[in-house]
């Protein structure tokens, strides 16, 4: 998730809260990371005081354009390492944009109690998510953002790195990511590759019976959205459902994707997609249900995994 400024700080924390559960990820780009005064110290987490709030430091890995910071040996050989070394080459090859050079730092806990301790010494008032990418200020003038991810051995490990990486990968190479294509893309590409971007999760709650298929896409407004407190589930499941369109559905809707990407290369106010969007294809939205239709019958949905 994306916060924009940091007005919307104490009620981007409320929306993290209502988010958390199934969509599990904190994404913080440095506008909203701005040092803040620390909290008296005795509205301070007492657990959060001590060693335990230490993030991991003894050792540090380089895998590709990551440095793993454990506290344990970390094996550097696993199926997972080299599937996310190849994910900054899958970003660029989907969708165009060169990576960044920039190294991320990941951060990765052995244990959920330490990690929370380091969350909690952090910042008191960050949600307890699986996962976090923070896109800390550059030490010098002008420097570009840090790019920082925090998260600890769960069995969701997979996901969850996928889905901040993509994050810390598009904010190192783009001047902006628009909140609902940042959540969109990093919804996209947190799944395998060999899934083609079905997020199966996503995917089941938009043909779910209880919304009597009766999903409403709204573009323009998802559009507008400003700050993460305002995009719930549903939001989070439209904005994948958007890209994946985009990207799959046919040339011409990719290339509209991928022409706002590059604009966004060099520009933080690349006008809105829609607009773009409906000159390139016409009426979006029953496109889009035809393609969700297709996705659902296509069987690729049942072999997804989350
Ligand atoms: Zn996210």
């Amino acid at each position: 998730m994306s916060v924009r400024s940091s007005r919307t700080l104490r009620s981007t924390l409320a929306g993290w809260l209502v988010l958390s559960g199934v969509i599990g990820c904190g994404s913080v780009p440095w506008k909203s990371a701005t040092p803040r005064p620390a909290p008296p110290a005795e509205v301070r987490n007492p657990v959060a005081i001590g060693p335990a709030e230490k993030r991991p430091s003894v050792h540090a890995t380089r895998v590709g354009r990551y440095v793993f910071h454990t506290d344990f040996e970390f094996d550097t050989h696993s199926a997972l390492l080299r599937e996310l070394e190849e994910l900054p080459d899958q970003i660029e090859a989907e969708l165009r944009v060169p990576a960044s050079d920039s190294l991320i730092q990941i951060y990765l806990f052995d244990r959920e109690d330490k990690y929370h301790a380091f969350l909690r010494a952090k910042d008191p008032k960050l949600p307890l998510r699986s996962a976090y990418f923070f896109a800390e200020p550059g030490r010098g003038l002008g420097s570009p953002p840090e790019l920082h991810v925090y998260t600890w051995m769960s069995d969701r490990l997979r996901v969850d790195l996928r889905h901040e990486l993509a994050h810390a990968l598009l904010h190192g190479t783009l001047k902006t990511v628009p909140l609902w294509l940042d959540e969109g893309l990093a919804g996209y590409f947190e799944q395998p590759p060999t899934n083609g971007g079905v997020n199966a999760a996503h995917l089941e709650a938009l043909r779910a019976p209880e919304s009597g298929g009766r999903f409403r896409p709204d573009l323009a407004r998802l559009e507008k959205l400003k700050s993460v407190d305002q995009m719930g589930r549903p939001e989070y499941q439209e904005a994948w459902a958007w890209v994946h369109f985009m990207l799959h559905a046919d040339a011409n809707t990719r290339q509209v994707l991928l022409n706002h990407l590059q604009a966004l290369r060099t520009t933080a106010t690349p006008g809105l997609l829609l607009p773009k969007l409906e000159a390139a294809v016409g009426d979006v939205n029953p496109l889009l249900a035809a393609h969700l239709t297709r996705l659902d019958q296509s069987g690729k949905v049942r072999h997804a995994g989350r």
